[in-house]
Protein backbone atom coordinates (compact mmCIF):
# COMPACT_ATOMS: atom_id res chain seq x y z
CA UNK A 1 0.00 0.00 0.00
CA UNK A 2 1.77 3.52 -1.18
CA UNK A 3 1.92 5.73 2.18
CA UNK A 4 -1.78 7.83 2.34
CA UNK A 5 -0.56 11.56 2.96
CA UNK A 6 -2.97 12.20 5.97
CA UNK A 7 -1.34 9.07 8.06
CA UNK A 8 2.00 10.92 9.81
CA UNK A 9 3.49 7.52 10.59
CA UNK A 10 3.44 7.23 6.43
CA UNK A 11 4.82 9.89 5.71
CA UNK A 12 8.45 11.64 5.04
CA UNK A 13 9.45 15.02 5.69
CA UNK A 14 9.62 16.31 2.52
CA UNK A 15 5.65 16.20 2.27
CA UNK A 16 5.54 17.31 5.64
CA UNK A 17 7.25 20.07 4.84
CA UNK A 18 5.85 20.84 2.04
CA UNK A 19 2.09 20.15 3.31
CA UNK A 20 0.00 22.98 5.31
CA UNK A 21 -1.65 20.86 7.69
CA UNK A 22 -5.34 22.78 9.05
CA UNK A 23 -5.53 20.32 12.01
CA UNK A 24 -3.96 17.33 13.62
CA UNK A 25 -6.48 14.05 14.73
CA UNK A 26 -4.87 12.28 18.07
CA UNK A 27 -6.16 9.24 18.13
CA UNK A 28 -6.33 7.81 22.02
CA UNK A 29 -6.72 3.87 22.97
CA UNK A 30 -6.22 1.42 25.37
CA UNK A 31 -4.12 -2.09 26.10
CA UNK A 32 -6.27 -4.01 28.03
CA UNK A 33 -8.53 -7.60 28.17
CA UNK A 34 -11.83 -7.94 25.37
CA UNK A 35 -13.41 -10.73 26.64
CA UNK A 36 -11.79 -13.93 25.37
CA UNK A 37 -11.86 -13.52 21.43
CA UNK A 38 -10.60 -10.10 20.79
CA UNK A 39 -6.89 -8.57 21.21
CA UNK A 40 -5.56 -6.51 23.97
CA UNK A 41 -4.95 -3.86 20.94
CA UNK A 42 -8.48 -3.62 20.01
CA UNK A 43 -8.86 0.07 21.23
CA UNK A 44 -5.79 0.80 19.25
CA UNK A 45 -7.02 -0.91 16.51
CA UNK A 46 -9.85 0.49 16.18
CA UNK A 47 -8.88 4.22 16.36
CA UNK A 48 -5.84 3.80 13.85
CA UNK A 49 -8.90 2.18 11.64
CA UNK A 50 -11.28 4.87 12.29
CA UNK A 51 -8.87 8.13 12.06
CA UNK A 52 -7.86 6.68 9.03
CA UNK A 53 -11.14 6.11 7.18
CA UNK A 54 -12.16 10.03 8.67
CA UNK A 55 -9.37 11.31 7.36
CA UNK A 56 -9.17 10.34 4.30
CA UNK A 57 -13.45 11.59 3.71
CA UNK A 58 -11.39 14.97 4.51
CA UNK A 59 -8.89 14.68 2.37
CA UNK A 60 -10.71 13.93 -0.41
CA UNK A 61 -12.77 16.79 -0.02
CA UNK A 62 -9.71 19.21 0.15
CA UNK A 63 -9.06 19.42 4.00
CA UNK A 64 -5.55 19.38 5.03
CA UNK A 65 -5.20 17.17 8.13
CA UNK A 66 -3.30 14.65 9.81
CA UNK A 67 -3.37 11.93 11.71
CA UNK A 68 -0.99 11.48 14.75
CA UNK A 69 0.23 8.27 16.07
CA UNK A 70 -2.15 6.37 18.29
CA UNK A 71 -1.70 6.94 21.91
CA UNK A 72 -1.61 3.06 23.14
CA UNK A 73 -2.16 3.87 26.59
CA UNK A 74 -5.73 4.41 28.25
CA UNK A 75 -7.18 4.97 31.79
CA UNK A 76 -7.28 1.51 33.15
CA UNK A 77 -7.41 1.85 37.20
CA UNK A 78 -10.37 -0.13 37.63
CA UNK A 79 -8.47 -3.16 35.47
CA UNK A 80 -5.43 -2.80 37.28
CA UNK A 81 -6.15 -6.69 38.86
CA UNK A 82 -6.29 -8.00 35.69
CA UNK A 83 -2.63 -9.25 33.74
CA UNK A 84 -1.07 -6.39 31.56
CA UNK A 85 -4.13 -3.88 31.25
CA UNK A 86 -1.47 -1.49 31.10
CA UNK A 87 -3.06 2.02 32.89
CA UNK A 88 -2.29 5.34 32.07
CA UNK A 89 -3.24 7.59 34.82
CA UNK A 90 -5.26 10.92 33.76
CA UNK A 91 -2.78 13.10 34.84
CA UNK A 92 0.23 11.34 33.14
CA UNK A 93 -2.18 11.77 30.12
CA UNK A 94 -2.84 15.40 31.08
CA UNK A 95 1.26 15.93 30.90
CA UNK A 96 1.84 13.73 27.45
CA UNK A 97 -1.21 16.04 26.04
CA UNK A 98 0.37 19.15 26.64
CA UNK A 99 3.53 18.39 24.91
CA UNK A 100 2.48 17.14 22.21
CA UNK A 101 -0.06 20.85 22.20
CA UNK A 102 3.02 22.46 23.14
CA UNK A 103 4.77 21.14 19.98
CA UNK A 104 2.07 21.42 17.42
CA UNK A 105 1.40 24.99 18.34
CA UNK A 106 5.19 25.82 18.03
CA UNK A 107 4.78 24.46 14.31
CA UNK A 108 1.64 26.18 13.61
CA UNK A 109 -0.75 23.24 13.07
CA UNK A 110 -3.77 25.48 15.69
CA UNK A 111 -6.23 22.83 15.73
CA UNK A 112 -6.66 18.99 17.40
CA UNK A 113 -8.98 16.92 17.41
CA UNK A 114 -9.05 14.04 20.58
CA UNK A 115 -10.21 10.81 18.53
CA UNK A 116 -10.91 8.80 21.67
CA UNK A 117 -11.57 4.68 21.82
CA UNK A 118 -11.80 3.70 24.77
CA UNK A 119 -14.70 4.74 27.52
CA UNK A 120 -12.21 4.96 30.66
CA UNK A 121 -10.47 7.84 29.30
CA UNK A 122 -11.80 11.45 29.04
CA UNK A 123 -10.48 14.19 28.15
CA UNK A 124 -12.94 17.02 28.98
CA UNK A 125 -11.78 17.84 31.87
CA UNK A 126 -8.16 18.18 30.80
CA UNK A 127 -9.24 20.54 27.66
CA UNK A 128 -10.94 22.48 30.19
CA UNK A 129 -7.65 23.20 32.06
CA UNK A 130 -5.12 23.51 28.96
CA UNK A 131 -7.42 25.24 26.59
CA UNK A 132 -6.87 28.81 28.29
CA UNK A 133 -2.83 28.02 27.90
CA UNK A 134 -2.49 27.84 24.14
CA UNK A 135 -3.39 29.08 21.01
CA UNK A 136 -4.40 25.36 19.54
CA UNK A 137 -7.85 24.74 19.59
CA UNK A 138 -8.94 21.66 20.96
CA UNK A 139 -12.22 19.28 21.06
CA UNK A 140 -12.64 15.41 21.62
CA UNK A 141 -15.03 13.18 20.40
CA UNK A 142 -15.90 9.68 20.91
CA UNK A 143 -15.78 7.58 17.69
CA UNK A 144 -17.99 4.85 19.56
CA UNK A 145 -20.71 6.80 20.00
CA UNK A 146 -20.58 9.96 17.29
CA UNK A 147 -23.31 7.62 15.49
CA UNK A 148 -26.38 6.08 17.64
CA UNK A 149 -25.11 2.59 16.90
CA UNK A 150 -28.86 1.73 17.83
CA UNK A 151 -30.27 0.77 14.42
CA UNK A 152 -26.58 -1.07 13.35
CA UNK A 153 -26.66 -3.80 16.26
CA UNK A 154 -29.11 -5.66 17.90
CA UNK A 155 -27.35 -4.93 21.42
CA UNK A 156 -24.29 -2.68 20.51
CA UNK A 157 -22.45 -3.28 23.76
CA UNK A 158 -20.08 -1.97 25.97
CA UNK A 159 -16.55 -3.67 25.95
CA UNK A 160 -15.99 -6.14 23.43
CA UNK A 161 -19.58 -6.43 22.48
CA UNK A 162 -20.90 -6.52 19.14
CA UNK A 163 -20.34 -3.26 18.15
CA UNK A 164 -16.34 -3.77 18.96
CA UNK A 165 -16.47 -7.00 17.67
CA UNK A 166 -18.19 -6.37 14.33
CA UNK A 167 -15.57 -3.78 13.82
CA UNK A 168 -12.79 -5.95 14.61
CA UNK A 169 -14.50 -8.63 12.12
CA UNK A 170 -13.98 -6.13 9.17
CA UNK A 171 -10.69 -4.15 9.90
CA UNK A 172 -8.61 -6.87 11.63
CA UNK A 173 -10.04 -10.86 11.30
CA UNK A 174 -7.09 -12.29 11.66
CA UNK A 175 -6.86 -10.99 15.38
CA UNK A 176 -9.81 -12.56 16.45
CA UNK A 177 -10.68 -16.28 17.94
CA UNK A 178 -13.58 -17.55 16.79
CA UNK A 179 -16.65 -16.25 18.48
CA UNK A 180 -17.52 -20.06 19.75
CA UNK A 181 -14.44 -19.27 22.60
CA UNK A 182 -16.02 -15.32 23.79
CA UNK A 183 -18.10 -15.02 26.79
CA UNK A 184 -20.86 -13.72 27.16
CA UNK A 185 -20.14 -10.53 28.41
CA UNK A 186 -22.49 -10.42 31.50
CA UNK A 187 -21.99 -7.30 33.94
CA UNK A 188 -23.13 -7.74 37.34
CA UNK A 189 -25.13 -5.07 38.61
CA UNK A 190 -24.11 -3.09 42.09
CA UNK A 191 -26.32 -4.24 45.04
CA UNK A 192 -27.24 -0.79 45.92
CA UNK A 193 -29.99 1.24 43.85
CA UNK A 194 -28.44 4.75 42.54
CA UNK A 195 -25.57 3.27 41.30
CA UNK A 196 -27.59 0.32 39.68
CA UNK A 197 -29.74 2.69 38.59
CA UNK A 198 -26.96 5.06 36.84
CA UNK A 199 -27.63 8.23 38.57
CA UNK A 200 -24.47 7.98 40.78
CA UNK A 201 -21.44 6.90 39.16
CA UNK A 202 -18.61 5.29 40.69
CA UNK A 203 -16.01 2.86 38.20
CA UNK A 204 -16.36 -0.02 37.79
CA UNK A 205 -13.84 -2.86 39.14
CA UNK A 206 -13.70 -4.81 36.27
CA UNK A 207 -12.55 -8.53 37.45
CA UNK A 208 -15.55 -8.34 39.79
CA UNK A 209 -18.28 -6.83 37.15
CA UNK A 210 -17.46 -9.32 34.39
CA UNK A 211 -16.23 -13.14 34.59
CA UNK A 212 -14.77 -12.94 30.87
CA UNK A 213 -13.89 -9.06 30.87
CA UNK A 214 -16.48 -8.23 28.48
CA UNK A 215 -19.59 -6.54 29.03
CA UNK A 216 -22.06 -6.84 26.42
CA UNK A 217 -22.83 -10.36 24.24
CA UNK A 218 -20.84 -10.50 20.87
CA UNK A 219 -23.20 -13.02 20.11
CA UNK A 220 -24.94 -11.69 17.25
CA UNK A 221 -21.30 -9.76 15.79
CA UNK A 222 -20.63 -9.85 11.88
CA UNK A 223 -18.12 -7.79 9.65
CA UNK A 224 -21.01 -6.41 7.86
CA UNK A 225 -22.57 -4.63 10.38
CA UNK A 226 -18.89 -3.71 11.20
CA UNK A 227 -18.54 -2.66 7.96
CA UNK A 228 -21.36 -0.32 7.84
CA UNK A 229 -21.38 1.38 10.93
CA UNK A 230 -17.39 2.36 10.02
CA UNK A 231 -18.52 3.57 7.32
CA UNK A 232 -21.58 5.96 8.36
CA UNK A 233 -18.72 6.90 11.81
CA UNK A 234 -15.86 7.84 8.73
CA UNK A 235 -18.48 9.73 6.95
CA UNK A 236 -19.78 11.69 9.96
CA UNK A 237 -17.03 12.62 11.54
CA UNK A 238 -14.80 13.23 8.34
CA UNK A 239 -17.22 16.16 7.56
CA UNK A 240 -16.62 17.46 11.15
CA UNK A 241 -12.86 17.53 10.04
CA UNK A 242 -13.75 19.07 7.18
CA UNK A 243 -15.75 22.03 8.77
CA UNK A 244 -13.09 22.05 11.52
CA UNK A 245 -10.55 22.50 9.04
CA UNK A 246 -12.11 25.40 6.95
CA UNK A 247 -13.37 27.58 10.41
CA UNK A 248 -11.08 30.19 12.32
CA UNK A 249 -12.42 28.94 15.73
CA UNK A 250 -12.34 32.48 16.98
CA UNK A 251 -15.69 33.04 14.77
CA UNK A 252 -17.31 29.78 16.30
CA UNK A 253 -19.94 31.66 17.39
CA UNK A 254 -20.73 34.13 14.99
ZN1 LIG B 1 -12.46 -1.62 23.48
Amino acid sequence: MPPRPYILAETSWKTVAATDYQLAVLPWGATEAHNFHLPYATDVIECDAVAAASARVAWESGARVVVLPTVPFGVNTGQLDIKLCLNMNPSTQAALLRDLVGALEQQGILKLVILNGHGGNDFRQMIRELQPSTRVFLCSLNWYSCVDPKPYFDEPGDHAGELETSVMQHIAPELLLPLSEAGIGAQKQPSIAGLREGWVWAPRPWARVSADTGVGNPAASSPEKGARFLEVVAERIGTFLVDLAAKDPATLYD
